[in-house]
């Protein structure tokens, strides 16, 4: 079985069992035994998988559960939950604290993405509000300060290195001090890497590791090692505390970047097979990984940009996997791009089922105001796949500053009616004349609100979790 199908085959495992007619013992081992099989086919090694039918069984004891008792609801939330545990070891044992000077270190082999994902935590922390500074550390690999420099120029994070001292040690204790001094409050290490596991790599980690006593050591992994994801995390443990992990490279297995769109623009409370492709190995790595450092995956990088980085949270993507649609991810991106003092208003509009021009207006407003667009546009559920394709942000703000034009034309009522069929052959030509824009623009324009609709609709009367409200969240997926 090719990795893609995990996901299909859990969920199809589950839905075969929903169909059944009765629950019994044979309906939950068959049900176990397709789970079992997918997840051993994916690689999760066979203790794991065993452990979690152990678990499963003991939950779900058939015979212990009273009469009229919701045995397939037991059984998914089983299921759910032993997914998750296999992919939650717990939180990282240190998360940095702005205003308090904190050390992390990167550890990982090269070409893993380690400098890129140095620059990408730096960046996210730096829009937390944090002060960030990064220090290369890496001598061994030619060009390894100039790429750091290049991209904490870019990204405005101060920077440490040197090209002529070959002492990886000396460079990260110098930087570290001289970070402490300008009262930075995440100090990111950067070390070298080596083409495979040796012990000079492990050796100059030891040795960075301890002259900068590092307050967490993030081990970088590339997402497409496969099966070798096992040794080369507990390897990098044995050497270093490795705290938590970071896997790289996720878009790398989005066949044609389709699955990554597809992950932007989640349909909430819709069945999400679409993705799989970019879940499973992401399963497949992670477990073995979090299995190998009892460490927490904590970010995934899914592409070259220093934006292309997401907070990866085990609960949500477990339901993503299980095609229950990511409902708190879509929560999180609201209240992370929608101010505040609108969120409450856009919820209720949204569970109302009313998805308005004027609602269109204020998201696009939201997101030009947040910049650097391309950053933002893909939080919000819709707004990145069709309207924004990667690589076309110029264009995509542009048609934006269109589309919002022509809606200034429009009146009151346009813009709070839910009725399409009152944009009327007038309207749309008084519109057009009124921005100076073709017919043809406003047509556009109201054709991208009704595919926005569409999406956003689908919240229509749903109770609506706040944020981090997960058991909130499981009762709306039927888990
Ligand atoms: P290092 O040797 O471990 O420091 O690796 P680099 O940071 O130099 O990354 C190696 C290559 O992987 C570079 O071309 C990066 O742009 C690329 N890279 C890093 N992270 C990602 C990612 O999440 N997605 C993609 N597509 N490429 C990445």
């Amino acid at each position: 079985m090719v990795l893609a199908q995990l996901g299909g085959s859990i969920s199809r495992a589950l839905a075969q069992m929903s169909n059944a007619t009765v629950i019994d013992e044979k309906v939950l081992n068959d049900c176990l035994n397709e789970i079992s099989r997918a997840l051993l086919q994916a690689d999760v090694q066979f203790k794991m998988v065993r452990d979690m039918q152990t678990n499963i069984k003991r939950i779900v004891n058939l015979e212990a559960l009273a009469a009229g008792t919701n045995k397939r609801r037991i059984m998914q939330q089983a299921v759910f939950t032993e997914l998750c545990n296999m992919l939650d070891p717990g939180k990282p044992n240190f998360t940095p604290k702005k205003g308090k000077p904190s050390v992390v270190m990167f550890v990982g082999l090269q070409g893993s993405g380690k400098t890129t994902t140095c620059t990408k935590y730096a960046y996210y922390h730096q829009r937390k509000g944090f002060k960030p500074a990064l220090v290369c550390a890496d001598t061994f690999r030619a060009g390894a300060f100039d790429q750091l420099k290049q991209n904490a120029t870019k990204a405005k994070i101060p920077f440490y290195g040197s090209y002529m001292e070959s002492d990886p040690v000396k460079i990260a204790v110098e930087g570290v001090e001289r970070f402490r001094q300008e009262n930075c409050d995440l100090i990111i290490v950067d070390t070298s890497g080596r083409h495979k596991q040796e012990a000079a790599l492990f050796e100059e980690m030891r040795q960075v590791s301890e002259a900068t006593k590092p307050d967490l050591v993030i081990f970088v992994m590339d997402s497409s090692i496969g099966q070798a994801a096992f040794d080369q995390a507990q390897a990098f443990k044995q050497s270093v505390s490795v705290g938590a992990v970071i896997i790289t490279k996720m878009d790398g297995h989005a066949k044609g970047g389709g699955a990554l769109s597809a992950i932007n623009a989640v349909e909430p409370g819709v069945t999400v097979f679409r993705t799989i492709s970019f879940v499973v190995p992401l399963v497949c790595v992670c477990v073995t990984s979090v299995a190998a450092t009892k460490s927490p995956v904590i970010f995934i990088g899914t592409g070259e940009h220093i934006d292309e980085f997401e907070v990866f949270d085990v609960k949500p993507f477990v339901s993503r996997l299980l095609g229950m649609g990511d409902w708190s991810g879509f929560m999180d991106k609201i209240h992370e791009v929608v101010p505040t003092d609108q969120q409450p208003e856009l919820l209720q509009k949204l569970s109302e089922g009313s998805f308005t021009l004027r609602l269109m207006y204020e998201q696009f407003q939201n997101i030009m105001k947040m910049g650097p667009i391309g950053q933002v546009f893909s939080m919000l559920p819709g707004f990145s796949s069709e309207l924004m394709p990667k690589g076309h942000e110029k264009e995509s703000q542009a048609k934006i500053k269109r589309y919002m034009t022509m809606m200034d034309s429009m009146t009151d009522a346009e813009l709070d009616s839910t009725n399409p069929k009152l944009m009327t052959e007038s309207r749309i030509i008084r519109i057009a004349r009124g921005s100076g824009r073709p017919v043809r623009d406003v047509m556009d324009m109201l054709e991208e609100y009704k595919r926005l609709a569409k999406i956003w609709g689908k919240m229509k009367g749903l109770k609506i979790p706040k944020k981090g409200e997960m058991s909130a969240l499981s009762r709306n997926m039927n888990v």
